[in-house]
C-alpha cells in the first residue's frame, strides 16, 4: 500500500470561533488541535498564527510557541509555517523563517481571492524562496493558478529552490480557479511537465474539500490537504468538531483508495524533510 501524507492546516488566517468554535487560535489551542489530528494520522501541520482578537499575525514568538510544543507533542510531525499573505504586512510574512520549521509554503504569483488581490509580486517570491534555502526549508509551492507554475520554474532557474519541489494545487478560491477535474488534469500535467520529479498535493477550498482529495487521490497525490483553514464542515448542514475529525476523514479517503496514511519517517523521506533529530542522550 501507498504511503499518503496526511496535511492538516488547522487555523488559516480567515475562520473565526464565531464560524466554528474549534478553529484553535491561541499557541496552546493549535498545539492540542494539532496533537489531536496527529494521534489520528496526521503528520504535516500548516501553521497561521494569530492574535488574541484572532486576527493574522506574524509574532515569531507566537511561531516558535507553537513549534517547540508540537515538536515536543508530535514527535516526527512535519511541520509548515505559511508565509500566506491574507492580513499580514508583507514585510513580516518571513519574520519566522529563521526559526528554521521543516517547511514553508510559497506562493509564485499573484491572484484574485474573495475580497483582495493577493499580491505576490516577483521580489518578495525571490526574497521568500531565498530564505527557505538559507534556513534549509523545503517550499511547499502553492499553485492557485497556471502561472504560478511558470513562477516556481523560474526560481528554479535561478538555483533559489532545487528540481523536486512538494507543489500543492489550491483549487476552489473564489475569484481564483474553480474547482474543476479537468484543470487539475492540466496544472499537474504542466507541473510533471516542469518538474518532472515533484511531489504533489491537492487542495480544495469549502464545500469542494472532499471531492478535490478524492480527485488527488485517483491521480497519485503524494499527499492530501485538509484541516478548518480550508473547510468548517463535516457536511452542510453540521461543522467539524475538530481539525482530527478532519483528518480521520482524509485518513479514511486515502484507506477507501487502497492506500494508507504515511507514518512520520515516511512523511518525511517522501516529501524530502530532514530526518527526524535523533534524541540526546546525555
Ligand atoms: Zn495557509
Amino acid at each position: 500500500m501507498k504511503p499518503v501524507v496526511i496535511a492538516v492546516a488547522i487555523t488559516g488566517s480567515v475562520p473565526r470561533k464565531k464560524d466554528n468554535p474549534a478553529v484553535p487560535i491561541t499557541p496552546a489551542e493549535q498545539i492540542e488541535s494539532t496533537r489531536q489530528a496527529y494521534e489520528v494520522g496526521a503528520t504535516l501541520v500548516h501553521i497561521h498564527v494569530r492574535n488574541d482578537d484572532e486576527t493574522p499575525s506574524s509574532d515569531p514568538e507566537r511561531f516558535a510557541a507553537v513549534q517547540a510544543g508540537i515538536a515536543e507533542q508530535c514527535p516526527g510531525m512535519i511541520i509548515q509555517f505559511s508565509t500566506g499573505g491574507r492580513g499580514r504586512d508583507p514585510s513580516q510574512r518571513s519574520s519566522a523563517l529563521y526559526l528554521r520549521p521543516d517547511m514553508a509554503s510559497l506562493s509564485t504569483g499573484s491572484v484574485n481571492f474573495p475580497t483582495i488581490v493577493y499580491e505576490n509580486h516577483t521580489s518578495l517570491v525571490e526574497d521568500m524562496a531565498g530564505k527557505m534555502k538559507e534556513f534549509g526549508i523545503r517550499p511547499e509551492i502553492e499553485i492557485f493558478d497556471l502561472s504560478h507554475l511558470h513562477g516556481a520554474r523560474q526560481l528554479a532557474d535561478k538555483g533559489l529552490m532545487d528540481e523536486q519541489p512538494h507543489i500543492q494545487f489550491v483549487m476552489g478560491v473564489q475569484n481564483a480557479l474553480p474547482a474543476e477535474e479537468r484543470l487539475l488534469d492540466i496544472l499537474l500535467k504542466e507541473a510533471k511537465h516542469r518538474f518532472p520529479t515533484c511531489t504533489w498535493t491537492a487542495a480544495g477550498i469549502g464545500r469542494h474539500q472532499a471531492k478535490v482529495m478524492n480527485w488527488a487521490l485517483v491521480r497519485g497525490a503524494d499527499a492530501v490537504r485538509t484541516g478548518l483553514e480550508d473547510n468548517i464542515r463535516i457536511a452542510k448542514d453540521r461543522l467539524a468538531v475538530s481539525n482530527a475529525e478532519l483528518a480521520e476523514h482524509a485518513v479514511l479517503a486515502v484507506e477507501r483508495h487502497g492506500h494508507r496514511a504515511a507514518t512520520t519517517e515516511e512523511a518525511r523521506a517522501l516529501l524530502g524533510c530532514r530526518p527526524i533529530a535523533p534524541v540526546q542522550s546525555m
